[in-house]
């Protein structure tokens, strides 16, 4: 080698040295990469991503562990502006299990347009979604190899927290819009596996939302993943099989329909309505919006049957009982089942100090949910840390002090097989949830009635936790009509 040559080498290792990238930098370089170059992934403009799969029922399974009940996804077409922030998914899902809204195939479409989120109904009606259904949205964005690498290639972006964990190195992105996620790469072939963010669940407080990216193939210059698995921790809630994938394809008309786009943005959850009808005297049903609790007086105290949804509803309903009979203390509070939107204010129950009783197989779910941590969102629990005390009813429970009586019986079936009714044996009416709703679809109605019918109940009227208080006859010719359960 020439002294000339010399030099020039060293100066090239000088210069490499010095712009030698930080380890959170190379595993986001290995990424870009592995999928086709920094400049190919800046230069994209859609991505339109076509095919099929399956979705899951997150909360609303028939027991708190259970996974098994699907829906079949066809149709999925997900077509992303990718520098301006914008898409738009449509597909149709069809239940694979006794579905509370009937077995028919739905037929969805949600959209991201910058501020706006909107859904599509199957008329054509378009509606303005609320803002954390918007934020989520613009989080969804981000859950594609493509859109992840390009958020953490970017200048603004800060990235921290390089880290090997089993056969993924892991590097967390502050990108330049504020979102916060963790990009996992596979260590041995550099491409995106994971990208991890986390939210606020109602009932599960902190979650980590996740996309698995795998079957990477050729498109456009790129390498972009066959399939896409979603979860809310270890939950699975979507897997999609790509059937055709396009990058700058045609991805349609995708700015907000008008009638979203002019409708004031929803921010915050609205105050709750809480109305209070006598049933009976001691008997209170208290209803105003989609989802009823029922109050019960006993000689020394009052009972909740149902805190449902959230925070806000639950408080709600627990100031009203309060307001109600302001001379005895509150203290317990029947839980009807785990389904997460029945089971969302019991965090706000417990913050209150009421004992919670429910099915034995939610037991282990209270327990846990009461203790799961709520940093992203605090909620009441949070707020106003309290210790739970459950009990659970396994056969039956008669709740009395000889002014009231209240007996729990499990109502299981294709619904819920961790569910309680409760029935008043002198007013002889009966509470339930979700089993039967005076309405048009009736999905559950015939075998709740053959469970009822077993019991010998003699019962006037039912108070649902849904929909309004029927007569009994007007359940039977309901039940009449009802399809029987399928799958
Ligand atoms: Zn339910």
């Amino acid at each position: 080698m020439t002294r000339k040559g010399l030099f020039a080498l060293l100066a090239a290792v000088a210069l490499a040295g010095c712009s030698r990238p930080s380890p959170e930098q190379q595993i986001v370089n290995d990424a870009a990469q592995a999928l086709g170059g920094r400049d190919r992934i800046a230069a994209v403009k859609t991505l339109v991503v076509e095919g099929a799969g399956t979705q899951y029922n997150l909360g609303q399974d028939v027991t708190p562990g259970a996974s098994g009940q699907t829906f079949t996804v066809t149709g999925y077409k997900r077509a992303v502006d990718v520098a301006g922030g914008r898409a738009r998914t449509e597909l149709t899902r069809q239940p694979n299990f006794a579905f509370f809204q009937g077995p028919a195939a739905q037929k969805q479409i949600a959209g991201i347009d910058g501020a706006v989120a909107y859904n599509v109904a199957p008329n054509g009606t378009a509606a303005r979604a609320a803002e954390p259904i918007a934020n989520d949205r613009r989080a969804e964005l981000l859950h594609h190899p493509v859109t992840a690498v390009r958020a953490a290639l970017d200048p603004m972006a800060r990235l921290a927290n390089p880290r090997t964990e089993g056969a993924e190195s892991l590097v967390d992105v502050t990108a330049a819009s504020g979102q916060v996620f963790t990009l996992a790469i596979d260590s041995a072939t550099k491409l995106p596996a994971r990208v991890i963010m986390m939210a606020d669940n109602t009932n599960l407080g902190d979650v980590a939302i996740s996309t698995a990216f795998a079957g990477y193939q050729d498109v456009g210059g790129l390498k972009l993943p066959a399939k896409l698995t979603s979860k809310t921790d270890d939950f699975t809630t979507q897997e999609i099989n790509v059937s055709t994938q396009a990058v700058d394809g045609d991805a349609g008309d995708l700015a907000a329909p008008a009638a979203a786009a002019s409708a004031p943005a929803i921010t915050g959850t609205a105050p709750a309505t809480v109305t209070a009808d006598v049933l009976a005297p001691g008997i209170w049903y208290l209803a105003g919006q989609s989802h009823h609790s029922l109050l019960v007086e006993f000689a020394d105290h009052l009972m909740l049957i149902e805190t449902p949804q959230n925070d806000t509803r639950a408080l709600a309903v627990i100031a009203k009982a309060r307001a109600l009979v302001p001379g005895k203390p509150l203290t317990q509070l029947v839980n009807s089942h785990h389904h997460f939107d029945h089971s969302g204010g019991v965090r706000a129950a417990i913050s209150e100090g009421l004992t919670v009783i429910t099915h034995q197989g939610n037991v282990a779910f209270l327990e846990e949910i009461a203790k799961r941590p709520h940093t992203k969102v605090p909620d009441a629990l949070a707020k106003n840390p309290k210790p739970l005390t459950v009990e659970g009813v396994k056969d039956e429970k008669v709740i009395t002090d000889g002014t009231m009586t209240v007996n729990l019986y499990p109502v299981t079936g294709a619904h819920s097989e961790t569910m309680l009714m409760a029935y008043f044996p002198r007013q002889r009416i009966l509470v339930e949830a979700d089993v039967y709703n005076p309405g048009p679809v009736q999905t559950f109605a015939a075998e709740f009635l053959a469970g009822l019918k077993a019991r010998n109940l003699r019962i006037d009227r039912i108070a649902p936790l849904h929909a309004q208080v029927a007569t009994y006859a007007q359940f039977l010719k309901d039940a009449s009509k009802a399809p029987a359960s399928t799958n």
